[in-house]
């Protein structure tokens, strides 16, 4: 594994954290700054920001120059994703688009959709949101039943996704539909981007348990979509699907580490002011052992990252290492923001107003903090890929 950065990628970092420290909404991450209150204030600060981006020329990072983006190489995207979580900058609200979408575009599209699509992905005058799961396909996608069926030039789509995040918000939706019925699951399938103002479409939103109604139930009924915006043929969405999950793991877990890295070290922070009993909580030696059993689970998953970024720098294809680095992540977050809500104590149980700790904070992340075992494959079924693929167990 080789740990250092060369002259162009520490220049790289250093513009770039020049550019974030100039262009992050003014005050931001301040004392007193005024965060958004409502949802709708932060999908449009969330929004503004991709745009900022897009301005600075940091949108579509990986993509190649020809297409917007910035033909970035693998190491300045893991710089990226590192230098926005140490400024905290806000999400990308567009980010499933230029991750996930984007790249699968460029790989299957027409000529035609790349023109139309790529640069408004890159800009955020089109918003997506990604309808894969079905109320009965989740894993098991490929069991997914919304039918679109053929009348001419159009597909007419009938049925409903559900989870959809953000799709009271977006323009667009990239979605699978089944095309053949009759044929075996994996071959039926059809990937599909449709204008979320199409006649026929609804979505309600669903309220978590965070408070927050980003995710949405969409439903279909008789939704005409022309057969132009099929993306990469008819019946053939498996394939196009596959590209586009390998896209969706990549460099991201990097913004994950670092995020967790900034997170735990404000905890250090809380276990030395809170105190119980007259003294710190940060004395407890029971305690100090598990703060102390986090800060190096949190470096083995840095040391992790570095050793699967080597492999890929060699050319060695990304393997299944993917799934360890997604379940040790999420399980260990899951453990940080549960330690967190045990050195808060009993404050723990008042999440709102003025009495509540660290303006509820721990709260919300450990809410929220459930549903990372679960997007981007269940933790169930990386154990089954870890088992399978790379231990070589039985099915
Ligand atoms: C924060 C968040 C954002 C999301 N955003 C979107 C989005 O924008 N668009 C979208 O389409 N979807 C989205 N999802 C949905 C997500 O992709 C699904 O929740 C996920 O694929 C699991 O599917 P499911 O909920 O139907 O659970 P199921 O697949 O029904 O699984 C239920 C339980 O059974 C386990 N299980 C299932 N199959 C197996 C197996 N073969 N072996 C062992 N255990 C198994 C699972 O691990 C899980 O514990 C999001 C989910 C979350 C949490």
């Amino acid at each position: 594994m080789d740990l250092t950065f060369t002259s162009a990628e520490e220049q790289f970092r250093l513009e770039l954290r020049r550019w974030l420290y100039e262009h992050l909404p003014a005050g931001w991450g301040t004392p007193g700054y005024q965060y958004p209150k409502t949802y709708e204030e932060w999908v449009a600060l969330r929004r503004q920001w991709d745009r900022t981006l897009y301005a600075g020329g940091y949108a579509g990072l990986s993509w190649p120059k020809e297409y917007g983006g910035r033909g970035a190489t693998l190491v300045e995207q893991v710089i990226y994703f590192e230098e926005i979580a140490r400024a905290r900058a806000p999400e990308e609200l567009n980010r499933a688009a230029k991750l996930l979408l984007g790249p699968t575009i460029i790989h299957h599209g027409t000529e035609e959709q790349k023109r139309r699509f790529l640069p408004r992905i890159l800009s955020a005058d089109d918003q997506w949101c990604q309808g894969f799961s079905e109320p009965n396909a989740g894993s098991d996608i490929a069991s997914l039943s919304t039918r679109a069926v053929r009348d001419g030039d159009t597909l007419v789509i009938n049925g409903q996704k559900v989870w959809t995040s953000f799709a009271t918000v977006a323009d667009w939706i990239f979605m699978l539909v089944r095309t053949d019925p009759d044929a075996p699951k994996h071959k039926g399938i059809t990937f599909l981007l449709a204008d979320m103002r199409t006649p026929g479409i609804t979505v309600r939103p669903i309220v978590q348990m965070t408070g927050s109604g980003e995710f949405c139930e969409t439903f279909f009924d008789n939704v005409r979509v022309p057969m132009a915006n099929v993306l990469g043929g008819l019946n053939q969405g498996w394939q196009v699907t596959a590209t586009a999950l390998t896209h969706e793991r990549g460099t991201l877990a990097f913004h994950r580490h670092a995020m967790i890295r900034l997170e735990f070290d404000e905890l250090i922070d809380m276990a030395k002011r809170i105190t119980r009993r007259g003294r710190p909580v940060i004395e407890d030696p029971l305690l100090r052992q598990r703060l102390a059993q986090c800060h190096s689970e949190i470096e083995m998953l840095r040391w992790t990252l570095y050793s699967n970024l080597t492999k890929r720098l060699r050319g060695e294809p990304a393997g299944s290492e993917g799934s360890i680095v997604k379940l040790y992540w999420s399980e260990l977050y899951q453990r940080i923001v549960e330690l967190a809500l045990e050195v808060l104590g009993p404050a723990s149980q008042i999440a709102d107003g003025a009495l509540a700790e660290e303006g509820g904070r721990w709260q919300h992340r450990f809410l929220k903090s459930r549903g990372d075992s679960i997007h981007s494959g269940a933790n169930e079924i990386q154990r089954n890929i870890i088992g399978e693929r790379l231990l070589g167990l039985p099915r």
